[in-house]
């Protein structure tokens, strides 16, 4: 073999097992959340009467909230009052040498009623793995929420929502649901005011919508903006007559 058909053939294996396999589950895999379809409660049953036909209360539109690349203190502890200010439960996918660090935030998450998910080990790009550190990345995550006290996390987020085939099977392995999201803002990049953060979230709701902010991770002090940003977008959210429902509860409502 010539040495350019070497290449060649590293070049293909490799695009096979990332941008190839990730492209499949991504936008293929029909277990990969994304978006629930369907995701509106039922609509109260209208009891009509002779003197006053009652109309249907509008079903509440449901979505869910998640935040990812935490548990960071300082900015997780915002957001999580910010939450129970609100009454919104909602999902955060943890980077387990994070979640090791700082056990005490993975327990408040959990009392207060959050849904805690696995973002590997240390946050690495899927491309850039082999297939034994991919299938490490994830497992690894998982037992460092698990010891931290956040549970056996039953749901998994890709870091930078990209898979390589590895990763994949090792989530289905270890039993964990793949999310990724349909709302994304930004919110991770140097210099986004809160407003446009805001913006961006409440322009592309719609029933169903699986939003993703980050409590931890991005450009320094870029949740911060997040943070500044949370109360408007609940508040925002639910003018337009949405409601948050925590990931696992959305999805299962609707399977
Ligand atoms: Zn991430």
């Amino acid at each position: 073999m010539q040495a350019w058909q070497a290449v060649a053939a590293v070049v293909l294996a490799w695009i096979l097992y990332g941008p190839a396999a990730d492209g499949w589950f991504r936008f293929v895999d029909p277990r990969v959340v994304r978006h629930v379809r369907g995701a509106a409660a039922p609509a109260p049953a209208a009891r009509p009467t002779p003197a006053a036909p009652a109309a249907p209360a509008p079903a509440p539109r449901l979505i869910a909230l998640t935040f990812d690349d935490g548990p960071d203190p300082r900015y997780t502890p915002d957001v999580l009052r910010i939450l129970r200010e609100h009454g919104v439960a909602a999902a955060f996918f943890l980077v387990g040498e994070r979640a090791r660090r700082h056990p005490e935030l993975v327990r408040a998450m959990v009392a207060a009623g959050h849904l805690v998910g696995n973002h590997t080990r240390a946050h690495r790009h899927a491309y850039l793995l082999t297939p034994a550190a991919a299938w490490r990345e994830v497992e690894e995550g998982a037992r460092l929420i698990a010891a931290a006290g956040g549970g056996e996390p039953a749901w998994f987020r890709p870091p930078w929502g990209s898979f390589n085939a590895a990763e994949w099977l090792a989530v289905r392995r270890l039993g964990q649901r793949p999310v990724m999201w349909s709302v994304i803002a930004g919110d991770w990049r140097a210099g986004t005011p809160p407003e446009v953060i805001v913006r961006r979230v409440l322009d592309r709701l719609a029933t169903g919508a699986v939003i993703v902010l980050h409590d931890a991770g991005g450009a320094p002090g870029a949740p911060a903006q997040t943070v500044a940003a949370l109360p408007a977008v609940i508040r925002g959210a639910r003018q337009r007559g949405f409601e948050f429902e925590r990931l696992d509860r959305l999805v299962d409502g609707w399977r």
